[in-house]
């Protein structure tokens, strides 16, 4: 691993600054996915900024409003067993309580959870070409090499984004504020993610300055119906094959404003819009899943070695729904 400056933010503003007059600095936080990038040497930077001092960012609130505010150095561990998300977000909770192993989840931010890069094994290892590194080959599409875990969606990159807890966070509408040397903007879920391009490591819009300083839930008047499920090949110390997070609320017996997130389908975290649209204004039945998983699976292009993930795609959607029927949350 190649030599760099460690630098301790003491706030959110702090660490902006610091990015500001580092150009190659990257954000640390818990380090979990960075530094084995820094180890493997695909990243080589010179300077990272912690945020492990930074004030405030621990912090989970409801606020006056009812919408809830997640500091970006929030853990997994603490998301799991925050009262707040237990009562409020349930599925953000159960995500984030099934994600990794406990060792992991006591160091693994949500933001950093976010801003993770994919787990392609070309991605992961520099002696394999890899078009998203700029190599004009990318060895699962066009050389034959063999990827189980690859998207079936957006067929520009075939590589997954690995988080369980951004579907959920998607259903549910997150905003980001993400913090430059200028000051913070908010920045829709939807408009977080970024179209893969060759050579482009990141799945997100941050660019060098940028820094997640909290994720914010708005808040809702009517009863919210959540529902999450996850595919995987072991029950821990592993990612999802495939998630799927769903949200709705009730109308005279008939389901609204639905939400349908996808995990580990594509380079960012996929909302199946079919599946919501076929969803709307109908009763939440396992006939209603099946029809909806026809229409968000129509648009699914996937690679040989990844074709069974469509099928898990409409269990993880069937197991979801059945969550969000059945809880009531
Ligand atoms: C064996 C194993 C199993 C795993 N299983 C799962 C799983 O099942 N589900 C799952 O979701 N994840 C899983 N993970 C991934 C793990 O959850 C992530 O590595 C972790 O969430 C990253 O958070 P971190 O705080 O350690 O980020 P870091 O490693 O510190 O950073 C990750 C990236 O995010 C950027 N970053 C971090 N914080 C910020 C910020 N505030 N603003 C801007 N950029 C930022 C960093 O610059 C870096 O690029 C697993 C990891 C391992 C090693």
């Amino acid at each position: 691993m190649k030599a760099f400056k460690f630098l301790r933010a003491r706030t959110c503003g702090e660490a902006a600054q610091l990015l500001a007059k580092n150009a190659d600095a990257r954000v640390h936080a818990g380090g979990t996915d960075l530094l084995g990038r820094m180890k493997e040497r695909l990243d080589t930077s010179d300077v990272l900024v912690s945020l492990c001092d930074a004030a405030g960012l621990d912090q989970i609130r409801v606020e006056t409003d009812g919408s809830i505010w997640i500091g970006a150095r929030v853990t997994l561990a603490e998301l799991a067993a925050s009262e707040a998300c237990r009562t409020f977000l349930p599925t953000l909770a159960e995500a984030a309580g099934l994600a990794a192993s406990p060792q992991l989840r006591q160091r693994a931010t949500i933001a950093g959870n976010l801003a993770q890069q994919t787990r392609c094994h070309y991605f992961r290892l520099a002696t394999f070409p890899c078009w998203k590194r700029g190599d004009d080959a990318c060895p699962v599409k066009e050389a034959g090499g063999v990827q189980d875990t690859a998207g079936i969606f957006d067929g520009a990159c075939v590589s997954a984004h690995p988080s369980s807890v951004a579907p959920v966070l998607g259903s549910l509408d997150a905003e980001i504020t993400v913090r430059d040397a200028k000051g913070p903007r908010p920045v829709p879920f939807d408009a977080f993610w970024a179209a893969p391009k060759p050579g482009i490591a990141t799945d997100t819009i941050l660019g060098a300055g940028d820094v997640i300083e909290a994720i914010r839930i708005p808040p809702r008047a009517a009863k919210q119906y959540m529902g999450y499920a996850e595919v995987r090949q072991k029950a821990a110390f592993d990612w999802a094959l495939v998630s799927c997070a769903v949200r709705y609320e009730i109308v005279e017996g008939a389901m609204h404003d639905v939400r349908v997130w996808f995990g580990s389908v594509a380079p960012a975290p996929w909302r199946a819009r079919l599946a919501e649209a076929a969803l709307q204004g109908g009763a939440c039945t396992d006939e209603a899943a099946a029809k909806a998983a026809d229409a968000a699976l129509a648009e699914a292009r996937p690679v040989a070695g990844a074709a069974y993930k469509e099928h898990l795609a409409r269990v993880a959607l069937r197991r979801a729904l059945a969550d969000a029927r059945e809880g009531a949350k």
